[in-house]
């Protein structure tokens, strides 16, 4: 793994946890980044988290967040939506990237600081990978590489892999400060002509609050001026809420790109390496997240020899799609946040008012932000659960319930107890559902990988046997 953000050390643990040996190199100097971007963690993210323990340590840190305020009355509600978590966690990145780091630690992987990959060229057998560290400059060999390493991602350019888009925001103010009236619905964002401002509560009393006056471009190095801020603020939600000196500020830009492809031969891209695009949304780390979660499992099982190297393709037919329509979901919400001339923003704001009182719009909307939608394409012929996410089924005994079975990161197949002798000829852990589900055999990242009303044995073991379970 090439770079300790959280795509990295996310897929770093999953592969120690499987007992593949895994190197995990980072060119900054040890610790964790104290860049507090990512703010908002999703129910798609928790549930991947859950499925390895890991839930409730993040949950800790950050502050649930049911319904936001999107454009002047137009409010989301999340709070109904199909999953343990029925909510935004807005935590900072740097905790999340704690608690994976903590469990790197525990399963004793040691992240390799002030080490940077400047070469790469592979053969049939490997991939050779030049590193440059504190012994000077030498040669390393890996079976797979991953690109975990950035949108400006070194490795992404070493493969001579486009990544073609373009620039969307610039130099857009960030200051994480108390606020003495801060917003009732808790996460706020409006925008008034060139203005933009959003406001998210942290759970330590502090509130992120990201603000953008397009009429006043400043370069990327100025120091934020709070008054500026403060302006922002009162143009788009009407108040500066009583904001205080802040304890952090910065400026970020962000461009929409995607890599033309996220995998060639030995070495894949994740993360922010294969996609990027602006914070509108909350999507860029929870993608990754997600991206990593689908690939650990996949590298798991190649390596230990229980599936053929053509599971490994699956990986960009699966999160290729995903991480196009994130991007496109993303810049959606961004230009809708763009809008300037006064009548359009007005029509924009009763239109996104009228679509969102309607609860199917509201919940559509709401899978959308917390990742719940996603879908894996599957062959023809399968049956309809066949690619979609399994969700958090409940199970007759201990564990009681799916994401505490998938933990270890094994697949689990859910069928009556008759069916369940195949599953253990396989080394694949079964469970009986209380859900009166079909059977359902579920991949290690929480997707299902077959289904069938009412299969035999003889049927449950050929699934088990094509999955690389
Ligand atoms: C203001 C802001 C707000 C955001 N809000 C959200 C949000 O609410 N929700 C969300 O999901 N996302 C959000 N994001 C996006 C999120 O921060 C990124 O998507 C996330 O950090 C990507 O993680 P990553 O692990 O893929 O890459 P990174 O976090 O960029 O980590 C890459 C690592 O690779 C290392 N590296 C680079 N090159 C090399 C090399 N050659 N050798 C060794 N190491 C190398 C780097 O030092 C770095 O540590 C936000 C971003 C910004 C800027």
């Amino acid at each position: 793994m090439v770079g300790a953000g959280p795509t990295g050390l996310l897929l770093a643990g999953d592969l120690a946890e499987a007992g593949v040996p895994v190197t995990l190199v980072e060119r900054r100097h040890a610790g964790l980044s104290n860049l507090s971007r990512a703010l908002v963690v999703h129910a798609t993210t928790l549930e991947a988290f859950d499925a390895r323990g890991l839930a409730q340590e993040l949950i800790g840190k950050g502050a649930p967040v049911r319904a936001l305020r999107l454009f002047d009355t137009a409010v989301v509600d999340v709070s109904e939506l199909p999953t343990p978590y029925p909510y935004l966690l807005v935590v900072p990145q740097y905790e999340t990237e704690a608690v994976l780091q903590a469990r790197l630690d525990r399963l004793g992987v040691r992240t390799r600081y002030e080490t940077e990959v400047v070469g790469l060229r592979q053969d049939a057998g490997g991939v050779a990978l030049t590193v440059r560290d504190a012994d000077g400059t030498h040669e390393e060999r890996a079976a797979y590489v991953v690109g975990t390493d950035g949108h400006k991602s070194s490795i992404r350019r070493l493969l001579g892999v486009e990544f073609p888009g373009h620039t969307v925001v610039a130099s857009v103010m960030l200051v994480d400060a108390v606020l003495s009236d801060p917003p009732e619905l808790r996460i706020a964002t409006n925008t008034d002509g060139d203005k933009f401002a959003f406001v998210a509560p942290f759970k330590d009393g502090y509130h992120r609050i990201i603000a953008w006056d397009q009429s006043h471009p400043k370069a990327e190095t100025e120091p934020v001026d709070i008054e500026e801020v403060r302006a922002v603020l009162r143009a788009t939600l009407g108040t500066d809420f009583g904001m205080g000196e802040p304890r952090w500020s910065s400026r970020f830009h962000s461009d929409e790109r995607q890599a033309e492809h996220y995998r060639v031969g030995r070495v894949f891209l994740a993360g922010d390496a294969a996609h990027t695009h602006s914070p509108a949304g909350g999507q860029g780390m929870n993608t990754g997240l997600l991206d990593a979660a689908n690939l650990s499992w996949k590298l798991a099982a190649v390596l230990r020899g229980r599936a053929d190297a053509a599971l490994l393709d699956t990986y960009e037919s699966e999160r290729y799609p995903v991480g196009t329509a994130v991007i496109k979901g993303s810049g959606r919400l961004l230009r809708a946040a763009q809008i300037k001339a006064t009548p359009a923003r007005r029509l924009r704001n009763l239109a996104m008012h009228f679509a969102l009182s309607r609860p199917l719009v509201n919940r559509r909307i709401g899978l959308a932000l917390s990742g719940l939608w996603i879908k894996y394409p599957v062959p023809a012929g399968a049956h309809e659960l066949t690619g979609h996410q399994a969700g958090d089924v409940p199970l007759d005994g201990s564990p009681a319930r799916l994401f505490e079975a998938l933990r270890g990161g094994s697949f689990v197949l859910l069928a009556p107890a008759d069916l369940h002798e195949a599953a253990a000829k396989a080394g694949v852990r079964a469970a009986v559902p209380t859900d009166g589900g079909p059977v359902r055999l579920v991949r290690p990242d929480g997707y299902i990988a077959w289904a069938a009303d009412a299969p035999s044995a003889e049927e449950v073991t050929l699934a088990i046997g094509a999955s690389g379970a």
